[in-house]
């Protein structure tokens, strides 16, 4: 099973399309958990990423597409996987069918973690306290929802034109998600 998980930062996904990865037996690669590697060891990647990452603003489309190329061509991906923060743009979702494409991979779901803004912003301040996530503060917070409403957003209407986008109510507790994502995917 192959697929993509989309929603708004602080819906969840990072966390949801763990457990699941872990429950059904599939790679979870999320580019925010890779970028933040980068910046932390310091690579040319990091760097280029990183002033773009404090800002709450997407890092460019050539350094993700690549670094998800590579992911690809590794071979990594072969057996099955959930893409975590990726696409992010509607160019990052057209390479990405062409990739598949090349690659003979088929793309089952993009799963969408429904959740409003209010609860959005309530649960990121949360997570600022805890993590102390530098791209957590409240201006950084609101750019980077803002970011996703623009760039993000119109990617649901690429994968429901593609009749494979499957929305899924983000709010409510951790577990009761995870039943709702276990029935379309488990
Ligand atoms: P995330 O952990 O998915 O919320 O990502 C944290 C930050 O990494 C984002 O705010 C962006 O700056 C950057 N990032 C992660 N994935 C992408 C992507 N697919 N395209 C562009 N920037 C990304």
């Amino acid at each position: 099973m192959n697929l993509v998980f989309l929603g708004p930062p602080g819906s969840g996904k990072g966390t949801q399309a763990i457990r699941l990865a872990e429950k059904v037996g599939l790679v979870h690669l999320s580019t925010g958990d890779v970028l933040r590697a980068a910046v932390k060891v310091g690579t040319e990647l990091g760097k280029k990423a990183e002033g773009f990452m404090t800002r709450g603003e997407l890092v460019p489309d050539d350094l993700i597409i690549c670094l998800i190329e590579e992911k690809v061509a590794s071979g990594d991906l072969k057996s099955g996987f959930i893409l975590d923060g990726f696409p992010r743009t509607m160019p990052q979702a057209e390479s990405l069918t062409d990739m598949f494409t090349k690659n003979k991979i088929g793309l089952d779901k993009a799963i969408l973690l429904d959740v409003g803004d209010a609860e959005i912003l309530k649960r990121l301040k949360g997570r600022a306290e805890i993590e102390g996530r530098a791209d957590d503060t409240e201006d950084v917070i609101k750019n980077r929802l803002e970011v996703y409403r623009k760039q993000t957003q119109p990617i649901e209407d690429y994968y429901r034109g593609q009749s494979i986008l499957v929305a899924i109510e983000g709010e409510g507790t951790p577990d009761a998600i995870f039943e709702r994502i276990l029935k379309v995917a488990g």
